[in-house]
């Protein structure tokens, strides 16, 4: 296991139940930043979220204390327009979503319209209507391609669980039976753009996540090896029942930070 931590010069980093959970920071995620910047191991901090912007994750994070840049946060939004730019003749799409996807949209020069778009893309849209649903099924069916930020079927909230972006793509595709391409995690596109924008590769690049289904599982599909940071969603116990496992596990980042230095010392 400590192999791998020797040879890692890029890390990628989930957010929620890594670095914080809800609006608060957990233990240690000031310090592991700082100690990453250090240590002259670069990141890149992943979010399936695909509604907030760069500067609102920056915001976000700066509130509870860690500072990082704009261009450390990789959000699915931004992966989603990367990965529009880089396929050929993309110039326009229909867009269900929020600003973060729009934005990252704007970014890449891609025009949106409704009646005959290149693409279909979809994120979650917390203002979603009917008519929504109905430009974006008949885009579909005009032949665009159908592109999905993230697959999230739902959103955990106080009350419960509430309807995710996949939830709005597999309305879609329960319209049309046409099934979207999905960027975020686990599948590893978004990761793999991630990577690339680092200047890492399958040798020098780790993920790290609290997700066994979604962050791990997506490091498995793109190759590389993941460490399991004990402060979010999975447990050790949820390890055996996984079809990803973990390449390293750790109770918080405290304990990570001590089992890499260790190995770099070795
Ligand atoms: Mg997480």
């Amino acid at each position: 296991m400590s192999f791998v931590l020797r040879e890692v010069r890029h890390l990628l980093v989930d957010l929620d139940g890594v670095l914080f959970v809800g609006t608060t920071a957990l233990p240690g995620a000031a310090d592991f930043i700082a100690w990453l910047r250090q240590r002259g191991i670069a990141f890149r901090l992943v979010t399936n979220n695909a509604t907030l912007t760069p500067r609102g994750y920056v915001d976000k994070l700066r509130v509870m204390g860690i500072e990082v840049e704009e261009d450390e946060v990789f959000t699915s939004a931004l992966a989603t327009a990367l990965y529009l730019r880089k396929q050929r003749g993309t110039q326009s799409a229909y867009v269900i979503g929020e600003e973060g996807l729009f934005e990252a949209l704007r970014g890449a020069s891609v025009m949106l319209e409704s009646e005959h778009p290149d693409w279909v893309v979809v994120g979650l849209d917390r203002k979603l209507t009917y008519d929504k649903l109905a430009t974006g099924a008949l885009a579909l069916q005009r032949g665009a391609r159908f592109l999905g930020t993230n697959p999230d079927l739902s959103l955990p909230a106080d009350a419960g669980l509430l309807p995710g972006a996949g939830a709005i793509q597999a309305t879609l595709t329960a319209t049309t039976g046409i099934r979207p391409t999905v960027i975020g995690k686990p599948e590893p596109l978004m990761l793999e753009l991630a990577m690339s924008q680092l200047g890492g590769d399958l040798s020098n690049t780790a993920m790290l996540g609290d997700r066994l289904d979604t962050d791990i599982q997506g490091a498995k599909a793109l190759g590389i090896p993941s460490i399991l940071v004990l402060t979010g969603v999975s447990s050790r116990r949820d390890i055996e029942q996984s079809k990803a496992t973990p390449t390293l596990v750790v109770e918080d980042l405290a304990e990570l930070i001590e089992v890499w230095t260790e190995d770099g010392t070795r």
